[in-house]
């Protein structure tokens, strides 16, 4: 399908993006990579009036990385994380994370703001977001704001966001240089977005038991979650088979998953064991 007649503007400052956005009271939207905007225009899921296209603003464009954590500018694109050496160490688990998502041309455009503000449930970096207790920076007609990661996705493609506010920035906190991590994915194909996947980390004090642990699942519900019940579970503990099987049993009892055409609630919750026991086997030996 075609799209929808509409205008379109690209602003040379973020001063005037947001005042474009404000402008039209809830009727313009802003375009990033436009890899999952474009195809609602088509199905005619959204028709605003007005794009505010936001990529002649550089200062969304970078990467920084520095002791207290690893800074996502909104229009980084999964492509360029993929090319970032630095993060390898900086932040492994975003990067194992993002080797998931979509496929080779939908990684050239597509964005971690344009993810984030999309909020589809089985997307991979609202997920590491959640589980990072990452932080989510944005500017709008009333002043700039960040939120807690949790506190930002509301359900299946719902935020806090309002109408006239962009995101800017995403802050994941500083990656110790010794942490053990995993991260698992199921999807029907290489690419394809995920039908359970688990993100996982914990460090270990003296003894080699497990501290800090961060688990969270996606593509199971209408958002990422952190499951309490199996960071309690793994924190004090050390992580042996034992564990590992337990942990599994934990989660596919605790989350809340969705059945659709590809799969029922209980299939997944199945799954979403199988993907955690498989990224906690893999943190152990990390
Ligand atoms: C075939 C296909 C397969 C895919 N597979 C996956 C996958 O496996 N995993 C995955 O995670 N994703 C997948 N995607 C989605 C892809 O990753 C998109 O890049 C992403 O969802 C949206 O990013 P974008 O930059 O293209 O945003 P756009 O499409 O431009 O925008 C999406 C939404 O975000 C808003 N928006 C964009 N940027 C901002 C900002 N800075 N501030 C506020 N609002 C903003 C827009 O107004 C719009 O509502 C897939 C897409 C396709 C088409």
């Amino acid at each position: 399908m075609k799209l929808p007649p509409l205008e379109y503007a690209c602003p040379a400052s973020l001063s005037e993006a947001v005042a474009l956005l404000a402008s039209r009271g809830g009727d313009a939207r802003a375009i990033a990579g436009g890899q999952s905007l474009m195809p609602m225009l088509a199905f005619r899921v959204v028709a605003p009036t007005l794009l505010v296209d936001l990529r002649k603003l550089p200062e969304l464009r970078e990467i920084k990385i520095s002791a207290d954590g690893v800074r996502l500018g909104a229009m980084v694109r999964w492509r360029d994380i993929e090319d970032d050496a630095r993060l390898a160490a900086a932040h492994p688990l975003l990067k194992a994370a993002v080797e998931h998502v979509a496929h080779y041309q939908i990684r050239n455009r597509g964005t971690v703001g344009g993810s984030i503000a999309h909020a589809d449930p089985a997307a991979e970096m609202p997920g590491i977001c959640v589980t990072c207790d990452a932080e989510i920076s944005v500017m709008g007609s009333n002043g700039a704001r960040t939120i807690r990661a949790d506190d930002f996705f509301v359900g299946a493609l719902t935020t806090v966001l309002e109408h006239d506010e962009i995101i800017t920035e995403i802050t994941l906190p500083a990656w110790p240089a010794k942490r053990c991590w995993g991260f698992r994915e199921f999807a029907r194909r290489r690419g394809d977005f995920a039908m359970a996947a688990a993100a996982l980390f914990y460090d270990q004090d003296a003894n080699g038991r497990a501290t800090n642990a961060h688990v969270g699942v996606i593509g199971l519900g209408d958002r990422p979650r952190r499951i309490p019940e199996v960071e309690a579970a793994i924190n004090g503990q050390i992580v042996d088979e034992v564990l590992m099987e337990r942990a599994a049993e934990i989660t596919s009892a605790n989350v809340e998953a969705q059945a659709d055409i590809h799969a029922s609630a209980e299939y997944r919750r199945s799954l979403a064991g199988t993907m955690l026991e498989r990224a906690l086997r893999d943190a152990a030996t990390r």
